[in-house]
């Protein structure tokens, strides 16, 4: 019988049977957790906000059960795929497609403001992604500092990255990711995903959300990779000091005096830890060391 488009993927049957079929290995080195559950698949179509004029960038498709669904909703979308052993099953998966293009690629090596050129004449894509745990933070913090246009992020990550991801001042969860997510994006939590949702089960739990790109960030700085070389000093040493943290630091070369008179400029105390600062007093701080460079050249 003549499968249709929406019943192909997305249940464990069909799943197994395709992976069986074409005798597919999952690689571990790769991340590879497929999602077996159509109610996670409609949790992240719905939260990331796709319209019928999206160009929608898929990282992994793994044999393509997101895919489909996006390709049902998006006008177009760019699959990039680093397996080679996926690519002819994506082939027959998504053969009733004609709005998907999949690419054979390290995602981390593709030039996407290339990409979005070339399939959206440069206006802002979305991006989804059930991403390979281990690449999860170099992706995102990728896509978030180069220049491309993105609308929306909506990925399915490790559940305590999402929380991390919406952290604040004060708690245990608050990092650098925290700090990032914080300037350029607001996130959204969109569902906790339990293991049973994927074959083969990973050992932790998941969780999908979005990030929709500010068009401008919460705090204004002259300098941000400065700000985000404070923030990472701050926080690769999270017992100790802001002085401390600052002090230590192999990206800083400020000397004690001047660490204290900038914390002393935000009205801290020198005891005072980086994980209590704000993004804003991250900015402030960013914005009295970049004065204070221009002051001594
Ligand atoms: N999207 C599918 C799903 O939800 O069932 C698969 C998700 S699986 C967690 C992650 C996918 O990303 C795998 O298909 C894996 O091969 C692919 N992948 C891993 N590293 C990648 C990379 N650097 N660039 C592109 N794809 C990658």
């Amino acid at each position: 019988m003549e499968q249709t488009k929406k019943s192909l993927l997305g249940n464990p049957q069909n799943t197994i049977e395709v992976i069986k079929r074409h005798q597919f290995a999952f690689q571990k080195k790769f991340g590879q957790n497929f999602l077996i559950d159509p109610h996670v698949l409609d949790k992240i179509i719905t939260a990331a906000q796709i319209t019928d004029g999206d160009c929608v960038l898929e990282i992994g498709p793994g044999i393509g059960t997101m895919t489909q669904r996006l390709a049902e909703s998006a006008r177009h979308v760019i699959a990039v795929e680093i397996d080679k052993n996926l690519i002819p099953i994506l082939e027959e998966t998504l053969k009733e497609y004609h709005n998907i293009t999949v690419i054979n690629q390290d995602i981390l090596k593709m030039d996407i403001p290339g990409l979005v050129d070339e399939y959206n004449q440069g206006a802002p894509i979305k991006v989804v992604a059930n991403l390979p745990y281990y690449i999860t933070t170099p992706i995102i913090m990728g896509l978030f500092e180069s220049q491309v246009p993105i609308d929306n992020l909506t990925v399915m990550v490790q559940k305590e990255v999402a929380q991390r991801m919406q952290a604040g001042p004060g708690s245990k969860d608050y990092g650098a990711l925290s700090l990032a997510v914080q300037y350029y994006a607001q996130p959204y939590l969109a569902a906790n995903v339990p293991p049973n949702c994927f074959i083969p089960r990973p050992g932790v739990g998941s969780a999908v959300i979005r990030l929709s790109r500010h068009r401008r960030p919460p705090a204004q700085t002259e300098n941000p990779a400065l700000m985000f070389r404070l923030i990472r000093a701050s926080f690769n040493q999270r017992r100790k000091t802001l002085q401390n943290g600052l002090n230590n630091s192999p990206e800083l070369s400020y000397s004690r005096e001047v660490i204290a008179a900038a914390i002393e400029s935000l009205g801290l105390g020198p005891s005072v830890r980086g994980e209590a600062l704000t993004l804003e007093q991250f900015a402030r701080l960013a914005d009295w060391f970049d004065a204070y460079e221009k002051k001594e050249k």
